[in-house]
């Protein structure tokens, strides 16, 4: 699928392995950004062909109603093997490809550490896109398969250099403290919704007992990580998120959450 161009750049952009980790990780942060009038994204790097059950399409589906429940203006899948997020060069370039489409000013990564390979792999490769993506001399339409290429080549200023302004990290699949959290509590909901709108991925944990029990305890799962990390918060739902650069602070009176 190719992305519309002309339209605004994103303020924010959410990058993850497969379909359905962002709305694990950031879904309620990406609702809340949308709520307050910033134009959000999400960039799956796989289409989900590896999955027990289901099928690409199923989860193609979903993920297009999960989005409309988040509410983002943008999403896109890759065409990156599912089960093989490599950090290859071809690889780098679709993935600067879109950064320089989409021209977002915040970039929500995976943590870089984890379980699963191509989460972390999806990490070193976004930010390393990010790298690419800002060298002006580099076209990184030409390394594309050609039905692309062909394509992009006639669309001016597609090549224009961009990164990021900032890139944080979604850290919810791994147990590191957050250097900051985001409040969902107003989220929580819609957010578990999206989520559960991937009906072909939460079939496969059932015990044949029918869809409740699997997904009762699936959101007790989910409620216990919001709440913990709302806790950290001081509010009832958070998400967690780690930056690699200190914060600012203009006015010590308005740090937020209570230190006693
Ligand atoms: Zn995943």
């Amino acid at each position: 699928m190719v992305s519309q161009h002309g339209n605004p750049p994103l303020d924010v952009l959410a990058l993850a392995a497969h379909r359905d980790d962002v709305e694990q990780t950031c879904g309620g942060t990406l609702l809340k950004m949308a709520q307050r009038g910033h134009r959000t994204g999400i960039l799956d790097l796989t289409q989900g062909e590896m999955g027990t059950r289901g099928t690409a399409q199923d989860r193609a589906r979903e993920a297009a109603e999960a989005a409309k429940m988040l509410c983002v203006s943008w999403r896109q899948a890759l065409d990156i093997p599912d089960g093989r997020v490599e950090n290859t060069w071809e690889n780098r370039l679709k993935v600067a490809r879109v950064i320089r489409e989409q021209r977002p000013r915040v970039l929500i990564l995976p943590y870089w550490k984890g379980r699963h390979p191509d989460h972390y792999m999806a990490s070193v490769l976004g930010y390393e896109a990010c790298f690419l993506a800002g060298l002006s001399k580099l076209d990184v339409s030409h390394a594309l398969s050609t039905q692309h290429s062909s394509f992009s080549e006639a669309i001016e200023g597609e090549t224009m250099s961009h990164r990021p302004f900032k890139i944080i990290y979604a850290t919810l699949y791994y147990d590191v403290r957050p250097t900051f959290v985001v409040d969902i509590t107003e989220q929580f909901e819609t957010r578990f919704q999206a989520l559960m709108a991937y009906k072909s991925q939460f079939r496969d944990q059932e015990a044949g007992t029918g869809i409740f029990p699997a997904q009762a305890e699936i959101r007790s799962r989910i409620e216990a990580m919001a709440r913990f990390y709302g806790l950290l918060g001081g509010v009832t739902y958070a998400e967690p998120f780690l930056q690699k650069e200190v914060g600012l602070v203009e006015d010590l009176t308005m740090i937020p959450v209570k230190s006693i």
